[in-house]
């Protein structure tokens, strides 16, 4: 019942509300062009574990050794920029899905900025023609209660823009394998705690296989860190993430 109240609510947002924009509101569309263009590109130069200054996001040296997990974390921005917390946040907790819109084509900057990157010299091999990418996994009892997975909804879109091919995604290797409390609410320690051995992988064979993992927002970078370790268990050469935001 929850859901189809949803599902109608959704419905009614998308299709009856006017669409205008959130910033301006102009007509046609939840975030106009000019101000989608004014949302300023900055990828954030910090090691995601210690914050140590470290290009493009790329784990430092002394975390890698300790985490054997997150290769390196890519963004658009600072979850803290006003614009892009409220597109997120109408995105999440308002379901305007079709945000899913504006922001896949954040990722896709991202996603174009490695490639230049890789392409000068100045980043490592990071994306390759075999790159995996996964989208981060909700639990089935938080997927019920939101009625979709944002980051699937975000790597959905950025097929439909071939920045990726179609047979690179993965949507069901990865899985949430036990209900974890939010994250947000936790000290750090206990968030760690929280999701140890919280996700398991039964997709194909990762054996030298990069991936790239997608998901909005990433605060402590921990769910991206232990969903990497899943997958570098299971023989994943590397593991990038990939988010609109860090906090
Ligand atoms: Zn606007
Ligand atoms: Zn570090």
């Amino acid at each position: 019942m929850i859901m189809f109240l949803k599902d109608c609510w959704r419905f009614c947002i998308d299709w009856l509300m006017p669409i205008e924009c959130l910033f301006c509101g102009k007509y046609g569309k939840l975030v106009c062009d000019e101000c989608l263009e004014n949302i300023e590109f900055n990828p954030i130069n910090r090691c995601p574990f210690c914050a140590k200054f470290s290009f493009s996001g790329i784990t430092c040296y002394n975390c890698e050794k300790i985490n054997k997990g997150l290769n390196g974390l890519f963004c658009y921005g600072f979850y803290n920029n006003v614009r892009i917390k409220k597109i997120i946040h109408f995105f999440k907790y308002r379901y305007l899905s079709a945000l899913a819109d504006p922001l896949s084509i954040m990722l896709e900057q991202v996603i174009k900025n490695i490639k230049k990157g890789q392409q000068i010299g100045a980043l490592p091999k990071i994306i390759e023609e075999d790159t995996l990418y996964i989208p981060v996994p909700l639990h089935k009892r938080k997927l019920r209660e939101r009625g979709f997975n944002q980051a699937e909804l975000l790597l959905r879109k950025l097929a439909d823009k071939k920045e990726i091919l179609e047979e690179n995604i993965l949507l069901d290797g990865l899985i949430r394998s036990r209900y974890t409390h939010p994250q947000a609410k936790l000290p750090k320690d206990e968030k760690i705690n929280n999701l140890k051995n919280a996700f398991a992988y039964n997709g194909k064979e990762l054996k030298n296989r990069s991936v790239v993992l997608i998901d909005d927002v990433s605060t402590s970078g921990i769910t991206l860190n232990e969903c990497a370790k899943a997958l570098r268990k299971n023989g994943a050469k590397k593991v990038w993430g990939v988010v609109i935001a860090r906090g």
